[in-house]
């Protein structure tokens, strides 16, 4: 198992949307419970930033999310119009 995240680890974890361990590379999905848990999501500006932990080799990093897009809110009034 890897300790270190080599650059194509971080980019191979990235471009499949996060579904796998980058660390043991075991999928997020696993027959009977989720692998990959995620912890408190802390907002700071326009980042948010994710602790996740690994249930099955126990590796934790950090998820860092970016706002990309605003929509608005489908009200009672509006769905209906
Ligand atoms: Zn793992």
């Amino acid at each position: 198992m890897k300790t270190q995240l080599t650059e194509q680890d971080k980019s191979e974890y990235l471009k499949s949307g996060g579904d796998h361990c980058p660390f043991c590379e075991t999928p997020d999905q696993k027959i009977g419970g989720v692998n990959l848990s995620g912890g408190h999501v802390n907002i700071e500006g326009k980042y948010a930033h994710q602790d996740v932990r690994c249930e099955n080799c126990g590796s934790e990093w950090t998820d860092v999310f970016e706002r990309v897009e605003i929509q608005e809110t489908e009200t009672e009034e509006s769905a209906h119009s």
